[in-house]
């Protein structure tokens, strides 16, 4: 890895720092992995600008503060099991793999998902398992995870995912459609309620019903 890069990648991580309330382990992880890897080679000197980046088929890659906050949100920690609906580049993923979670994740567009679980195995990252498919019925068969995160914004609750969290765990995702303000909500799952502990005005591509 070259000097550059990883003073651009420490660089990234201070500023997000700097905003605060994003937790030491959460800025850990992200200076460890390699954002500019899993960005595709066409806009790779964007890596590790503070905005969000097309990675092609109508995926972008969040903004790391986004990221940052998400992961934070997530509450995660060394072995938590969780699921993230739309893989894209595979960062977010590897991110929640750095932290030394297991992450189930599901993305709709093949050529993305091949493209994430080819770069995330060059990286030697081991922990983040693929899945092509429509992210609305989430990963069943590994449920309950401790938490669910949601990388692309549907107008209400898919009512799968809410399930799929454990009591206790936490529920991350976008709400709103294209031409309206979205909201990023944190809920946390209290029994069978879910109640909301933060939110954040977002702007994300739509979960497409595939
Ligand atoms: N987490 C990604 C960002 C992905 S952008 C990263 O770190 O790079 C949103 C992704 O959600 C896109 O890749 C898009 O193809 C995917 N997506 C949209 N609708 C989906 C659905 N119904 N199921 C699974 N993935 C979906």
């Amino acid at each position: 890895m070259s000097v550059a890069t990883d003073k651009a990648r420490v660089a990234m991580v201070e500023a997000i720092a700097r905003r605060g309330g994003v937790r030491s382990c959460v800025l850990e992880a992200m200076r460890k992995v390699p954002r500019h890897e899993l960005v595709p080679e066409w806009n790779r000197h964007l890596a590790y600008a503070d905005r969000a980046i097309s990675i092609g088929g109508g995926a972008t890659m969040s903004q790391p503060y986004i990221v940052a906050f998400m992961t934070d949100a997530a509450d995660v920690g060394p072995g938590a099991r969780v699921l993230e609906i739309g893989t894209g580049s595979g960062y977010q993923a590897a991110v929640l793999a750095a932290l030394g979670c297991e992450v189930y994740s599901v993305e709709v567009v093949p050529e993305l998902a091949n493209r994430a679980a080819a770069d995330l195995a060059r990286l030697g990252v081991d922990n983040v398992k693929v899945r092509l498919g429509d992210g609305h019925a989430g990963w069943a068969e590994a449920a309950p995870f401790d938490a669910v995160i949601v990388t692309a914004a549907p107008p209400e609750l898919p009512q799968a995912l809410a399930e799929q969290a454990r009591p206790g765990g936490r529920l991350v995702i976008p709400m709103g459609g294209q031409d309206e303000p979205q909201t990023l909500r944190v809920f946390e799952r209290v029994g069978g309620d879910l109640r909301v502990c933060k939110t954040l005005p977002v702007r994300f591509v739509p979960l497409t019903r595939g």
